[in-house]
């Protein structure tokens, strides 16, 4: 069975295209996943106190036959190759990904909540998300 699901990416260091474009060919390698669109790469400002440069942001949908956290454990395997070194929260990274949404299914245990908490705080995650549904403004 395959479901739909969002997957955000975020980049503030280094070569920021670079690291999402190697994020989605990552993506698109994994066994059971398939991109079906992207939405047009943003800038965005930093969220919290850390001061640290501006993020590109990107959305995809895949359909994906992985569970939810079989799902994220490959999304940590692709941060970790990209060189992601975890120390401060809400802190500089070269590729961070998250999973926003998946169509029709609820997960929250202590490694996982999807919908994402934050997605309603995040006014880009929520119009990359309309865009990538095909919901137009009306
Ligand atoms: P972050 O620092 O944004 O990469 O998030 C750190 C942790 O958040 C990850 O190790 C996940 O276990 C947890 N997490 C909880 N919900 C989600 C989600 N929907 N997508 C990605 N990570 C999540």
């Amino acid at each position: 069975m395959s479901n739909v699901a969002y997957v955000a990416l975020g980049s503030n260091l280094g070569d920021r295209d670079a690291a999402l474009s190697r994020a989605r060919k990552a993506l698109s390698e994994i066994n059971g996943v398939r991109i079906l669109r992207a939405t047009e790469i943003e800038e965005t400002e930093p969220i919290g106190s850390v001061r640290q440069g501006k993020f590109l942001n990107q959305m995809v949908a895949i359909s994906t036959e992985l569970s939810p956290r079989a799902l994220l454990a490959a999304l940590h395997r692709i941060e970790r190759a990209a060189g992601r070194v975890r120390t401060v929260r809400w802190g500089p990274r070269t590729l961070d990904m998250d999973i926003v949404l998946i169509e029709g299914v609820e997960v929250s245990d202590d490694a996982l909540t999807v919908p994402h908490p934050e997605l309603p705080n995040r006014d880009f995650w929520l119009r990359q998300l309309d865009e990538l549904r095909g919901v137009s403004d009306g």
